[in-house]
């Protein structure tokens, strides 16, 4: 197999202007300042390769690799990313009046969130591409997961974060052998120190975002997943929580790339790009039919990735949520943590405050009629619980040495019915 068969990248494009560049040299945003897409030979794509072949592959997200930018297999840097399960939700879609309610499980990927597809990526073609540092601002889990696999292309990383990031993803960092600095500050601040400090330093590169082409490659992959492990057939609906908008952008792109090489069935899904009301830039230029967001002020909520006031790739989100006919819409942090609990006891998925936000939107949108209720609707769910134990707030009995357990629960949710009510 030549390079040219393991990828088809062709270039670069300006997602405003269609401006092209060179896909083979370090290349940030756009010289309008936007991101960067990353553009392939999908003519050749469609000759090289079929859906057949691909299902035969290792389960992980480079058994799309004819259509990710990496050149040379050895330079792909793999902890097993990819391919996570697409679960039915049939005791928790029963309770919504959702009939085919499933989750991509995002949970049970190397360090936990979604974060990792766009780092085995974008660190991937980095380290390919002669890097030999990277540095990004974070609100927490892109930082981790980049430092992890950076470790493990043998870079250097610099990472900020806002002081009050999630302390889990600040241990990550460390175990990591980062360079982590703590902003009295928000993401914006921490982005700004970056942006200077790259330009200090010889051989690093801010991956900071949509900073660069590639995070949105790794992310892509999310979409020909869900594709895949439904047959080649799109859903109805994907809803997806937004904070700088990377994974829903690259599922659009993935939809758009899998429809060009015939590789879909179906229209495509519906997209809703999910944010919290402490939060909601997007939903607030969705409603008022605007192109571009203006930055939230005073954000705040407990599903720390969708704290992102003004995302640079704001457009493009709005763009994929018009386009499919989709939606965007705003849940409250308290809807978003009554989903998370519900969820548990019904399914027995810990879900993250962010994947729980789309549960709590999947509730409104029901409610309000814009979903039917016999739709196929896809949640993402990009990350795990477990990196979020403070959304859960412990009340239990101690009990002295030689106490003694009560004879009957205090909560009905132990009663042995599978899905009822909870205490
Ligand atoms: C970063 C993050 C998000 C938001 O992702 P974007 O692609 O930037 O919109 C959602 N959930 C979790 C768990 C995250 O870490």
């Amino acid at each position: 197999m030549s390079a040219n068969d393991f990828s088809a990248l062709s270039h670069l494009e300006c997602s405003r202007t269609g401006a092209t560049y060179n896909a083979d040299t370090v290349q940030g945003t756009s010289t309008v300042g936007v991101p960067l897409l990353a553009r392939y030979d999908l003519e050749r794509v469609a000759t090289t390769v079929t859906r057949e072949e691909i299902a035969r592959r290792a389960p992980n997200l480079w058994r799309y690799h004819e259509l990710l930018p990496v050149r040379a297999k050895h330079n792909i840097v793999c902890l097993g990313e990819g391919m996570t399960p697409l679960l039915e939700l049939p005791n928790y879609g029963a309770q919504l009046g959702v009939s085919d309610l499933r989750m991509k499980d995002e949970g049970l990927i190397p360090t936990g969130t979604f974060k990792a597809r766009g780092a085995a990526v974008g660190v991937s073609r980095a380290a390919e591409l002669g890097v030999s540092g990277i540095a990004m601002s974070t609100n927490g889990n892109a930082g981790a997961a980049w430092s992890l696999y950076a470790a493990r292309a043998g870079l250097r990383s610099l990472i900020t974060m806002p002081v009050h990031a999630p302390e889990i993803a600040q241990a990550e960092c460390v175990v990591a052998g980062a360079e982590l600095y703590l902003v009295d500050g928000l993401i914006g601040d921490a982005s700004a120190l970056i942006a200077a400090a790259v330009a200090e330093r010889e051989g690093y590169q801010n991956v900071s975002t949509l900073k660069e082409p590639y995070r949105i490659e790794g992310k892509k992959t999310m979409g020909y997943e869900i594709v895949e492990q439904l047959g080649w057939r799109t859903p109805d609906v994907v809803l997806y929580p937004t904070g700088g908008g990377v994974g829903i952008i690259g599922i659009y792109k993935a939809l758009l790339e899998l429809r060009e090489l015939g590789w879909l069935s179906g229209e495509l899904p519906r997209l809703v790009a999910v944010q919290t009301t402490g939060c909601a830039p997007i939903v607030e230029a969705f409603e008022r039919g605007a192109a571009e967001s203006v930055a939230a002020v005073n954000a705040h909520t407990v599903a720390s990735g969708l704290n992102v006031p003004k995302a640079l790739g704001d457009f493009l989100v709005l763009d994929a949520v018009r386009q499919t006919g989709g939606t965007s819409i705003a849940v409250t942090d308290q809807e978003l943590l009554a989903a998370q609990q519900q969820l548990a006891r019904s399914e027995g998925i810990f879900v993250c405050p962010e994947g729980a936000a789309c549960f709590a939107a999947v509730n409104t949108l029901r409610s309000a009629g814009w979903l039917r209720g016999d739709e196929t609707v896809v949640v993402l769910n990009t990350g795990t619980g477990m990196k979020y134990p403070d959304t859960v707030t412990i009340k239990v009995p101690t009990l002295p040495r030689a106490g003694h357990i009560p004879p009957k629960p205090g909560c009905t949710f132990f009663s042995g019915k599978r899905t009822g009510e909870v205490g």
